[in-house]
């Protein structure tokens, strides 16, 4: 059987509506019963990014959420609903609440799960990776019977993209996320682990909550744009695929997409996708604002070379800077920097850039949009985006 991508059209997130799009999307691809059965324990991995209301489209919408939930209780499984937060030292259970989760569990009758509370199990690399050999998974995760992916459609400054594989990194707890981009500091190499987390979690299905995305300087820092879609599929690689298409990326611009198709994990080819439902014509939105990166440029570079040249890799460089105007000294920035390299010096958070290896962490983890990426003169003059957020 072809790889299958339902398009559910969906315009607001109206509990009804989303539940009935829901519905709808999960009988186009077969029904919830092949991929769960009854008595199992099922774990909606949600998109808990940040602190951050539904509203600002950082995170899995809640109605999305409690939608799912009903359904895989009505299944008569039990439903938990779990991630772990970006920031390393947050509070979960009241990022749950501020993003809708709690509700939306006590709504459906789920069970928020807390991945920091449980072991961690190392697992070794099952493609062998030589810079993350093994991966740091909540036991919460390992120990459930079938995990439904419910991802966000972002950009990202990062992986230019997230949606159902980058979605499947809060399955790795709290701090040791920072040490992946330490020890995977070009964005190639930390797809390379993303796509080793998703062959080891496996997730039965994706949901990628499209309704409402974010364009811009994604994951945290843009703007929400509405598509009106939720995208449904057991293959996370062909749902990204089409999710990525769908805001104007090809497929393959998508590193976590290729290497998890090259690996077999999925589809990534468009024309070998079975699109049902909505037509990806009626959904699409390829003028949406991608993220402000130096990626394509600067992703081969190792970081000692980097620095090594840095008078002139400092030209295209996209650095983080903090406008101190909009800086509440929450240190959230300074504990997630994976470098190490954002101090807080006689009260004022200041960022040593020599040790910076653009990873973007602080500018996805502050809550209050106060760091921004600014562009080297020659990333500016070869028109490297940096829409509405440059400084
Ligand atoms: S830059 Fe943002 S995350 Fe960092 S201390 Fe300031 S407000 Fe907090
Ligand atoms: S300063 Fe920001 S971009 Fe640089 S390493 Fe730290 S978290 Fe990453």
């Amino acid at each position: 059987m072809a790889t299958e991508v339902a398009i559910v059209k969906c315009p607001d997130y109206d509990q009804a509506k989303v539940d009935q799009a829901v519905q709808h999307g999960l009988e186009l691809i077969g029904g919830l019963s092949q991929f769960i059965k009854p008595g199992q324990k099922v774990l909606l991995k949600v998109n808990a990014l940040m602190d951050s209301l539904p509203e600002q489209a950082a995170t899995t919408h809640p109605a999305v959420v409690e939608a799912v939930a009903k359904e895989v209780i009505k299944l008569g499984a039990k439903c938990f609903i779990g991630d772990s937060p970006g920031n390393a030292t947050a509070n979960v259970m009241g990022t749950m609440e501020r993003t809708g989760f709690t509700r939306a569990a006590k709504n459906s009758g789920a069970e928020i799960l807390n991945f920091q509370k449980a072991w961690i199990t190392d697992i070794p690399s099952p493609s062998g990776n030589k810079r993350i050999p093994e991966l740091k998974i909540s036991q919460a995760v390992l120990d459930m019977d079938a995990i439904i992916n419910l991802a966000k459609l972002k950009t990202h400054g990062w992986t230019l993209f997230t949606g159902a594989i980058k979605n499947l990194f809060g399955t790795v707890p709290g701090f040791f996320k920072s040490k992946y981009h330490i020890l995977a500091p070009q964005p190639y190499e930390f797809s390379e682990s993303l796509v080793d987390i998703l062959a080891v979690v496996k997730p039965v299905l994706n949901i990628i909550d499209g309704i409402v995305g974010m364009e811009g300087q994604g994951p945290s820092a843009g703007q929400a744009r509405t598509m009106g879609a939720l995208f449904f599929s057991s293959d996370a690689v062909a749902n990204d695929a089409v999710c990525s298409a769908a805001i104007g990326y090809k497929p393959f611009d998508i590193d976590t997409t290729k290497i998890a198709h090259q690996r077999g994990l999925g589809i990534g080819e468009l024309d070998k996708i079975e699109m049902v439902g909505t037509d990806l014509e009626e959904v699409e939105q390829r003028d949406w604002q991608h993220s402000a990166t130096n990626y394509n440029l600067t992703r081969w570079i190792p970081g000692w070379l980097n620095r090594f040249f840095s008078p002139i890799t400092k030209l295209l460089r996209i650095d983080p800077e903090i406008d101190q105007t909009k800086c509440q000294k929450c240190e959230i920035c300074l504990n997630g920097c994976p470098a190490r390299t954002i101090h807080n010096r006689n009260g004022q958070i200041v960022i040593d850039l020599k040790n910076c290896i653009m990873c973007y962490c602080c500018h996805e983890l502050c809550p209050y949009k106060a760091i921004k990426l600014k562009r080297g003169w020659l990333a500016k003059l070869m028109g490297i985006a940096a829409p509405n957020n440059d400084a």
